[in-house]
Protein backbone atom coordinates (compact mmCIF):
# COMPACT_ATOMS: atom_id res chain seq x y z
CA UNK A 1 0.00 0.00 0.00
CA UNK A 2 1.33 3.52 -0.91
CA UNK A 3 1.24 6.23 1.32
CA UNK A 4 1.70 9.53 0.57
CA UNK A 5 1.96 12.14 4.50
CA UNK A 6 1.66 15.75 4.09
CA UNK A 7 1.03 18.25 6.65
CA UNK A 8 0.52 22.33 7.09
CA UNK A 9 3.00 22.92 9.43
CA UNK A 10 6.02 21.93 7.71
CA UNK A 11 8.02 18.95 7.12
CA UNK A 12 10.08 19.69 10.30
CA UNK A 13 7.24 19.32 12.18
CA UNK A 14 7.18 16.71 15.50
CA UNK A 15 4.13 15.76 14.00
CA UNK A 16 5.09 14.96 10.96
CA UNK A 17 7.45 12.51 12.61
CA UNK A 18 4.90 11.12 14.58
CA UNK A 19 2.92 10.28 11.14
CA UNK A 20 5.24 8.96 9.34
CA UNK A 21 5.80 6.65 12.92
CA UNK A 22 2.39 5.40 12.43
CA UNK A 23 2.53 4.99 8.57
CA UNK A 24 5.86 2.70 9.08
CA UNK A 25 3.60 0.56 10.88
CA UNK A 26 1.23 -0.16 7.93
CA UNK A 27 3.32 0.08 5.13
CA UNK A 28 6.95 0.19 3.63
CA UNK A 29 5.89 2.70 0.29
CA UNK A 30 5.73 6.01 2.63
CA UNK A 31 6.03 8.99 0.80
CA UNK A 32 6.64 12.58 2.49
CA UNK A 33 5.73 15.51 0.33
CA UNK A 34 5.58 18.86 2.86
CA UNK A 35 5.73 22.19 3.00
CA UNK A 36 8.73 23.49 3.84
CA UNK A 37 7.66 26.61 5.92
CA UNK A 38 4.58 26.59 8.36
CA UNK A 39 1.18 27.12 6.13
CA UNK A 40 -1.45 26.44 9.28
CA UNK A 41 -4.68 28.32 8.39
CA UNK A 42 -4.16 28.58 4.56
CA UNK A 43 -6.82 25.85 4.29
CA UNK A 44 -7.59 24.95 0.49
CA UNK A 45 -5.10 28.23 -1.05
CA UNK A 46 -2.61 26.90 -3.99
CA UNK A 47 -0.24 28.81 -5.42
CA UNK A 48 -1.00 30.10 -9.29
CA UNK A 49 0.74 33.33 -9.91
CA UNK A 50 4.97 32.28 -8.92
CA UNK A 51 6.69 28.95 -9.73
CA UNK A 52 7.11 26.47 -7.23
CA UNK A 53 10.05 24.56 -6.42
CA UNK A 54 10.95 21.36 -4.63
CA UNK A 55 13.69 19.97 -2.11
CA UNK A 56 14.46 16.74 -2.45
CA UNK A 57 15.48 15.44 0.92
CA UNK A 58 15.92 11.68 -0.08
CA UNK A 59 13.87 8.99 -1.90
CA UNK A 60 11.14 9.40 -0.34
CA UNK A 61 11.01 12.99 1.24
CA UNK A 62 10.86 16.07 -0.49
CA UNK A 63 9.47 19.93 0.78
CA UNK A 64 7.62 22.65 -1.53
CA UNK A 65 7.51 26.27 -1.06
CA UNK A 66 3.88 26.02 -1.25
CA UNK A 67 0.74 25.19 0.81
CA UNK A 68 -0.23 21.98 1.72
CA UNK A 69 -2.74 21.68 -1.16
CA UNK A 70 0.38 22.99 -3.32
CA UNK A 71 2.25 19.30 -1.98
CA UNK A 72 -0.76 16.57 -2.88
CA UNK A 73 -0.70 17.89 -6.44
CA UNK A 74 2.51 18.05 -6.71
CA UNK A 75 3.23 14.42 -5.13
CA UNK A 76 0.38 13.16 -7.77
CA UNK A 77 1.47 14.70 -10.73
CA UNK A 78 5.74 14.82 -10.68
CA UNK A 79 7.23 13.56 -7.64
CA UNK A 80 5.33 9.95 -6.91
CA UNK A 81 6.95 8.25 -9.64
CA UNK A 82 5.51 5.14 -11.84
CA UNK A 83 1.93 6.65 -12.37
CA UNK A 84 0.59 4.64 -9.16
CA UNK A 85 -1.10 7.31 -7.33
CA UNK A 86 -1.12 7.07 -3.01
CA UNK A 87 -3.97 4.47 -1.79
CA UNK A 88 -3.72 7.09 1.26
CA UNK A 89 -3.18 10.34 1.66
CA UNK A 90 -2.71 11.39 5.51
CA UNK A 91 -2.32 14.92 6.51
CA UNK A 92 -1.29 15.79 10.12
CA UNK A 93 -0.15 15.14 12.63
CA UNK A 94 -1.75 18.86 13.00
CA UNK A 95 0.25 20.76 16.50
CA UNK A 96 -3.34 21.73 17.61
CA UNK A 97 -7.05 20.29 16.94
CA UNK A 98 -8.97 20.91 13.94
CA UNK A 99 -12.69 20.78 15.44
CA UNK A 100 -15.61 22.38 14.70
CA UNK A 101 -15.21 25.16 11.96
CA UNK A 102 -11.30 25.22 12.43
CA UNK A 103 -11.85 22.61 9.38
CA UNK A 104 -12.29 25.95 6.95
CA UNK A 105 -9.19 27.16 7.85
CA UNK A 106 -7.23 24.71 8.03
CA UNK A 107 -4.52 23.50 5.81
CA UNK A 108 -4.26 20.11 7.15
CA UNK A 109 -7.88 19.58 5.97
CA UNK A 110 -7.50 20.99 2.91
CA UNK A 111 -4.80 18.53 2.10
CA UNK A 112 -6.87 15.66 3.33
CA UNK A 113 -9.86 17.60 1.01
CA UNK A 114 -7.45 17.71 -2.18
CA UNK A 115 -6.62 14.47 -1.89
CA UNK A 116 -10.27 13.05 -2.20
CA UNK A 117 -10.67 15.40 -5.45
CA UNK A 118 -8.49 12.81 -6.51
CA UNK A 119 -10.42 10.00 -5.62
CA UNK A 120 -7.64 8.88 -3.02
CA UNK A 121 -9.06 7.86 0.22
CA UNK A 122 -7.89 10.83 2.59
CA UNK A 123 -7.15 11.28 6.22
CA UNK A 124 -6.25 14.71 8.42
CA UNK A 125 -5.07 13.83 11.92
CA UNK A 126 -4.44 16.51 14.32
CA UNK A 127 -3.06 16.86 18.31
CA UNK A 128 -5.05 19.06 20.89
CA UNK A 129 -2.39 20.58 22.61
CA UNK A 130 -2.50 21.73 26.27
CA UNK A 131 -2.28 25.43 26.82
CA UNK A 132 0.60 24.92 29.13
CA UNK A 133 3.01 21.61 29.12
CA UNK A 134 4.89 19.21 26.57
CA UNK A 135 2.46 17.78 23.51
CA UNK A 136 2.51 13.99 24.71
CA UNK A 137 1.91 12.21 20.84
CA UNK A 138 1.48 8.67 23.04
CA UNK A 139 -2.42 8.39 22.17
CA UNK A 140 -1.62 9.01 18.85
CA UNK A 141 1.45 6.54 18.08
CA UNK A 142 -0.83 4.30 20.61
CA UNK A 143 -4.18 4.29 18.47
CA UNK A 144 -3.11 5.98 14.84
CA UNK A 145 -2.33 2.74 13.21
CA UNK A 146 -5.09 0.91 14.42
CA UNK A 147 -7.79 3.72 13.59
CA UNK A 148 -6.03 4.11 9.64
CA UNK A 149 -6.24 0.12 9.40
CA UNK A 150 -9.80 0.34 10.44
CA UNK A 151 -11.12 3.08 8.04
CA UNK A 152 -8.98 2.13 5.31
CA UNK A 153 -10.93 -1.31 5.59
CA UNK A 154 -14.49 0.36 6.13
CA UNK A 155 -13.68 2.16 2.59
CA UNK A 156 -14.60 5.70 1.92
CA UNK A 157 -17.46 7.26 0.42
CA UNK A 158 -16.75 9.40 -3.29
CA UNK A 159 -15.69 12.84 -2.21
CA UNK A 160 -15.65 11.90 1.75
CA UNK A 161 -12.24 12.55 3.61
CA UNK A 162 -12.05 11.13 7.56
CA UNK A 163 -11.15 13.92 10.20
CA UNK A 164 -9.39 12.70 13.24
CA UNK A 165 -8.38 14.43 16.53
CA UNK A 166 -6.46 13.09 19.41
CA UNK A 167 -7.01 14.43 23.49
CA UNK A 168 -4.60 15.61 25.04
CA UNK A 169 -3.86 12.67 27.11
CA UNK A 170 -1.57 11.44 29.74
CA UNK A 171 0.73 8.61 28.31
CA UNK A 172 -1.02 5.51 28.54
CA UNK A 173 -4.62 6.90 29.05
CA UNK A 174 -7.56 4.75 27.79
CA UNK A 175 -9.04 6.98 24.93
CA UNK A 176 -12.46 6.16 23.50
CA UNK A 177 -12.92 6.68 19.81
CA UNK A 178 -15.65 7.54 18.59
CA UNK A 179 -17.60 8.96 15.48
CA UNK A 180 -19.08 12.24 16.05
CA UNK A 181 -20.64 15.31 14.45
CA UNK A 182 -18.81 18.53 13.93
CA UNK A 183 -19.66 21.01 16.32
CA UNK A 184 -19.21 24.64 15.78
CA UNK A 185 -17.15 27.73 16.77
CA UNK A 186 -17.13 31.39 16.15
CA UNK A 187 -14.57 34.17 16.62
CA UNK A 188 -15.66 37.08 19.19
CA UNK A 189 -13.33 40.48 19.18
CA UNK A 190 -10.48 40.09 16.41
CA UNK A 191 -8.36 42.52 15.16
CA UNK A 192 -5.98 44.44 17.00
CA UNK A 193 -4.53 48.18 15.66
CA UNK A 194 -0.18 48.62 17.05
CA UNK A 195 1.71 50.80 16.02
CA UNK A 196 5.40 49.99 13.94
CA UNK A 197 8.79 52.21 15.44
CA UNK A 198 7.82 54.87 12.20
CA UNK A 199 4.29 55.50 13.95
CA UNK A 200 1.81 53.79 10.81
CA UNK A 201 -0.69 51.57 11.90
CA UNK A 202 -0.63 47.48 11.63
CA UNK A 203 -3.04 45.03 12.66
CA UNK A 204 -2.81 41.77 14.27
CA UNK A 205 -5.83 38.70 14.38
CA UNK A 206 -6.04 38.85 18.61
CA UNK A 207 -9.41 36.55 18.32
CA UNK A 208 -10.24 34.17 20.57
CA UNK A 209 -12.95 31.45 20.16
CA UNK A 210 -16.55 30.89 21.63
CA UNK A 211 -18.45 27.55 21.60
CA UNK A 212 -22.02 27.70 19.51
CA UNK A 213 -22.15 23.89 19.65
CA UNK A 214 -20.17 21.86 21.52
CA UNK A 215 -22.84 19.82 22.93
CA UNK A 216 -22.65 15.92 23.27
CA UNK A 217 -21.71 13.93 20.14
CA UNK A 218 -19.76 16.71 18.96
CA UNK A 219 -16.03 16.82 18.01
CA UNK A 220 -15.48 19.63 20.72
CA UNK A 221 -17.13 17.48 23.32
CA UNK A 222 -15.67 14.10 22.57
CA UNK A 223 -11.96 15.18 22.34
CA UNK A 224 -12.13 17.82 25.51
CA UNK A 225 -13.25 14.68 27.38
CA UNK A 226 -10.54 12.87 26.36
CA UNK A 227 -11.90 10.94 23.23
CA UNK A 228 -10.63 10.13 19.62
CA UNK A 229 -12.89 12.30 17.38
CA UNK A 230 -13.32 10.63 13.95
CA UNK A 231 -15.71 12.95 11.81
CA UNK A 232 -16.39 11.95 8.01
CA UNK A 233 -16.16 15.13 6.03
CA UNK A 234 -18.10 15.47 2.94
CA UNK A 235 -16.81 17.79 0.60
CA UNK A 236 -20.00 18.79 -1.07
CA UNK A 237 -21.26 21.50 1.64
CA UNK A 238 -24.90 21.86 -0.42
CA UNK A 239 -27.21 22.18 2.88
CA UNK A 240 -30.06 19.86 1.09
CA UNK A 241 -33.09 21.04 3.24
CA UNK A 242 -32.46 24.80 2.73
CA UNK A 243 -32.14 23.88 -1.16
CA UNK A 244 -35.63 21.92 -0.68
CA UNK A 245 -37.32 25.15 1.17
CA UNK A 246 -36.18 26.94 -1.16
CA UNK A 247 -37.85 25.09 -4.21
CA UNK A 248 -40.24 26.64 -6.18
CA UNK A 249 -38.86 30.11 -4.78
CA UNK A 250 -37.15 30.58 -7.58
CA UNK A 251 -39.12 28.01 -10.14
MN1 LIG B 1 -0.98 23.51 11.42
Amino acid sequence: MRLLLVNDDGISSPGMAVLEEIAKTISDDVWVVAPQSEQSAVSHALTLHRPLRAKKHDDRHFSVDGTPADCVLLAMHQIVPGGKKPDLVISGINIGANLADDLTYSGTVAAAMEACLFGVPAIAMSQFTPTIGEINWDVAKRYGPDIVRKLMASGFPEGVLMNVNFPAAAPGASCPVSVVRQGSRAYKSGMERREDPRGRAYYWNSGTRFDVNAAPGTDLAHVRSGGISITPISLDLTHLPTARALEGVFG
